[in-house]
């Protein structure tokens, strides 16, 4: 009976984590109940990312998708990240801007036309080693029934102690937890301690830090934090990109003045790049809705 039930055991143990390497993802992407349909070609190589201290160079090139064919989501995308730089893309709801990074993802593939990473079309690479390149700080983290050095060590289940306190500590939450009186081994989630929007998406850069990813993908999270909080995460998150490609999935303006680049979307179309700078001087689509954000109500949570 022990002989059976250890293989059966140490199965869950694998599923478990099988399953929580990628919930933030399906999260993010709403894919909980969809089907996949994407698999590895026949002779799919690894990604190779040709300095992993920088990032690869991300290129989307023509890129048509649509989810079903009556309605197309993304017409004729072009536009590349350059290794280790920030690019920010920017639109109203449902634009597409999620989109892309699904596609980045491969979580779809496009209609038509590529996409990149150093060179290597995404459907050419093995879905494993690109998926292990990216890292996701999403909306909403998900929390795993567990203690919080669990949740955060997910990032890399094999990270030592040191190295997710370490992780804890760059993301600004070493105080918090050691402040708890079962420290790391606290409880949260759905059973145990709940924590603040700010505190969870810390939690979420802390395990992207342990995971030190190639390539990043900050999504927004669209309701505002409190004003200080949010300027904290901001410059973890700037921290965090450093040496990384990264794409932000931006809902606040303020958010992406320094990104190197900024995409606006409209209707599945690029219709505006360039600096935050240049846009404004452009006086275009972005520049309008940077009037309007100024001129909003702040909507700022009283703590
Ligand atoms: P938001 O700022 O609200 O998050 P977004 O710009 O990120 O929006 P996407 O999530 O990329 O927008 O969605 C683009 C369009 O694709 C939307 O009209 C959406 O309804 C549609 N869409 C998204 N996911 C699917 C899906 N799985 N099946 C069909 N249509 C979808």
């Amino acid at each position: 009976m022990i002989q059976l039930y250890m293989p059966l055991n140490f199965l869950g143990v694998v599923y478990r984590e099988l399953k929580q390497s990628t919930a933030d993802i399906d999260r993010m992407f709403g894919l909980l109940n969809e089907q996949q349909e994407i698999n590895d070609s026949p002779n799919a190589s690894t990604l190779v990312i040709d300095d992993p201290n920088r990032g690869p160079s991300i290129t989307f090139d023509k890129v048509c998708f649509s989810y079903d064919k009556q309605r197309p989501i993304l017409k004729d995308i072009s536009f590349t990240i350059p290794a280790g730089t920030t690019t920010a893309v920017v639109g109203r709801s449902g634009a597409g801007k999620s989109t892309l990074s699904r596609l980045l993802f491969r979580f779809y593939d496009v209609s038509s036309g590529r996409i990149l990473v150093d060179g290597q079309d995404v459907r050419q690479v093995t879905q494993a080693s690109l998926r292990q390149a990216i890292g996701i700080v999403p909306q909403d983290t998900v929390l795993f029934n567990d203690t919080v050095g669990y949740n955060i060590r997910y990032g890399r289940p094999e990270a030592t102690d040191a190295d997710m306190k370490a992780a804890a500590k760059a993301a600004q939450l070493d105080a918090f937890i050691e402040s708890l009186p079962q420290g790391y081994e606290t409880p949260v989630g759905e059973r145990g301690l709940k924590l603040s929007g700010g505190e969870k998406q810390r939690l979420a850069i802390a395990r992207t830090l342990l995971k030190n990813p190639a390539i990043l993908v900050f999504d927004e999270a669209t309701s505002a934090l409190d004003s200080r909080t949010e300027r904290a995460l901001q410059t973890e998150l700037w921290k965090l990109a450093r040496n990384r490609s990264t794409l932000i999935i931006a809902h606040r303006l303020s958010t992406i003045v320094h990104a190197d680049q900024i995409l606006v979307i409209d209707h599945g179309e690029l219709i505006e790049h360039g600096t935050h700078e240049s846009l404004l001087a452009s006086g275009g689509t972005y520049a309008q809705m940077w009037q309007m954000q100024l001129s909003e109500p702040d909507h700022v949570e009283i703590n």
